[in-house]
């Protein structure tokens, strides 16, 4: 890991008040989907915040994997928040909650995870820790 990406990974963490170890998980269903060392930068920043065609705004967290989360759905360009980007919608493997969008490029993918619909431990979630 570069001197770079590391200072950037404890900055993170300490936002997020995450340790390694901890689990990431659904808000809804206390599901475990994916842990803080898969939290990854896009475009240079860890959070990013988007508005749908409907006027919705997401505010979200990438991720490298997400193994507690299925993809639904075939991948679609279309209103991509990615440049080059294919989304599908990401639901939770359990509940069935939809947490976000899993994101396809010819040589890379990420889940884009929304922040609220997350929880770093059952009594906190993102959100709260982050304002
Ligand atoms: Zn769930």
């Amino acid at each position: 890991m570069k001197g770079e990406d590391r200072k950037a990974r404890i900055k993170v963490e300490k936002r997020f008040g995450l340790k390694e170890g901890q689990a990431v998980l659904c808000k809804t269903c206390k599901n475990i989907i994916t842990l803080p060392a898969h939290n990854i930068t896009v475009n240079g920043e860890y959070i990013h915040e988007f508005t749908n065609p409907e006027g919705v705004t997401y505010r979200i967290s990438c991720f490298s994997s997400a193994s507690g989360c299925m993809v639904h759905g075939i991948p679609v360009m279309d209103h991509t928040w990615f440049e080059g980007f294919s989304w599908s919608i990401s639901l939770c493997s359990n509940c069935f909650t939809h947490l976000g969008w899993y994101y396809k490029s010819d040589d890379q993918s990420f889940f884009g995870l929304i922040v609220d619909r997350l929880l770093t431990n059952p009594a906190l979630s993102l959100l709260d820790i982050l304002d």
